[in-house]
């Protein structure tokens, strides 16, 4: 049995980044930008005014002077001339600020009688100007890799890119195994149960750029099991669920074998998770999951996420753990790293009473895993403890 970190090392091994391509900035939320964003212009392209108010010399500003209003800029309108001495400018937010202004004197501060203003007693000192390229210049950019958010979808638009270098989504090719299982929205019979993993792990692999397929549910056969390899083999990524114990009707590594499977590793060291298995079939990665939802569920957040991520050009390194204190008792851990399932609260982290792998109620009550290393001595309430987010 190999380490949690041994296992996504060999799985990082599996695993080259794939190509990348041109997507329309619209399409390319939550994508890895893998080539730089760079700025096409300077931002704001010329200096702004933050207000709305009067553009006038900033020397002249003193509580009772008078200036009389020669014009108007608003945004996208320009004033065409200059600002020169005892003259003032209406100007509204976002308008360029004409030359020889260097303040504008906000609307609240000023009263206006015709085309005269007066300034109010009260002034404050700001020049309510946004300076040319305060945001940004032209040739600044946004690096890569890196997975986008809505602020960098926001930034590279600001800097006119129409469209963004992105990583292919990895294709992953999910099959359900088991003699068991029917679809969601179908009829059980009445020794069946509905297949959810792979549901749950197309979820949480889309929601983190993999564009996740869902095969037909395998059954306990070598000739359903072949048969749903063959239809994976133009994934980047084969996922398997189930079958993955030393059963009768474990028939995953037999099958997988006899197609040609070189096995990387076969037992992970954790709780829930233990029968991961993991090799190359015909040249793409597979990983062989154990059926258990909630094994399954927490190997798709410790291996299946980063290897993803890897796939994309982002660095092949493991999610990172946050750090919170202990707001309950726990026992001493065994020889296996444990991820448990716990709550987070203002006074910290609680793990679930029950930690039985078959409950989903449970998973879906929590939103973090409590990671417990292997042998980690019992814990008192207000120990720092390691944990990852759900
Ligand atoms: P196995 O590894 O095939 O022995 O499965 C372990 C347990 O997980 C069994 O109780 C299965 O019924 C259950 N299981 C396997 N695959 C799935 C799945 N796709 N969805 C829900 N439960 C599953
Ligand atoms: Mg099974």
């Amino acid at each position: 049995m190999i380490s949690v970190a041994e296992a996504l090392e060999q799985l990082f091994a599996l695993a080259e980044p794939l190509g990348s391509e041109e997507v329309p900035l619209a399409r390319a939320n939550g994508r890895v930008l893998t080539a730089p964003v760079t700025a096409l212009r300077d931002q704001p392209p010329f200096p702004a005014s933050a207000m709305d108010g009067y553009a006038v010399i900033g020397d002249e500003v003193r509580p009772g002077a008078r200036f009389t209003v020669t014009g108007e800029a608003a945004a996208g309108r320009a004033f065409a001339g200059s600002v020169a001495p005892g003259e003032a400018v209406r100007i509204f937010t976002g308008a360029p600020v004409p030359p020889g202004a260097t303040r504008v004197v906000i609307q609240e501060d000023v009263t206006r009688e015709g085309a005269t203003i007066t300034l109010s007693d009260r002034l404050d000192s700001a020049t309510h100007i946004r300076g040319a390229g305060i945001d940004f210049t032209r040739g600044q950019t946004i690096p890569a890799p890196r997975r986008l958010r809505p602020a960098e979808i926001a930034l590279a638009a600001s800097m006119n890119a129409g469209s963004l270098t992105v990583a292919r989504r990895p294709r992953v090719a999910l099959i359900s195994t088991g003699d068991e299982l029917v679809l969601p929205g179908d009829r059980p019979g009445p020794d069946q149960i509905v297949a959810s993993n792979t549901f749950g792990l197309a979820a949480l692999l889309e929601a983190n750029g993999a564009e996740a397929r869902i095969l037909p549910i395998a059954r306990d056969t070598v000739e359903s099991l072949t048969t749903t390899f063959d239809l994976a083999m133009d994934a980047d990524l084969i996922v398997t669920i189930g079958g993955a114990s030393v059963g009768d009707h474990d028939l995953v590594g037999p099958v997988a074998r006899d197609l040609g499977m070189e096995q990387s590793f076969y037992k992970v060291a954790m709780r829930p998770g233990k029968p991961l298995m993991a090799g190359r079939l015909r040249g793409v990665p597979m990983i062989g999951l154990p059926g258990n939802p909630v094994s399954a569920m927490v190997c798709g957040h410790v291996f299946l996420l980063p290897v993803i991520d890897a796939m994309q050009g982002l660095p092949a390194v493991p999610r990172p753990l946050l750090e919170t204190t202990l707001a309950a008792d726990i026992g001493a851990n065994g020889p296996r790293a444990h991820y448990m399932r716990a709550r987070l609260t203002p006074e910290g982290i609680t793990p679930f009473e029950s930690q039985d792998s078959a409950l989903l109620s449970i998973l879906g009550a929590a939103d973090a895993l409590l990671v417990r290393p292997p042998e980690a001595p019992a814990a008192k309430p207000g120990t720092t403890v390691s944990y990852l987010p759900l």
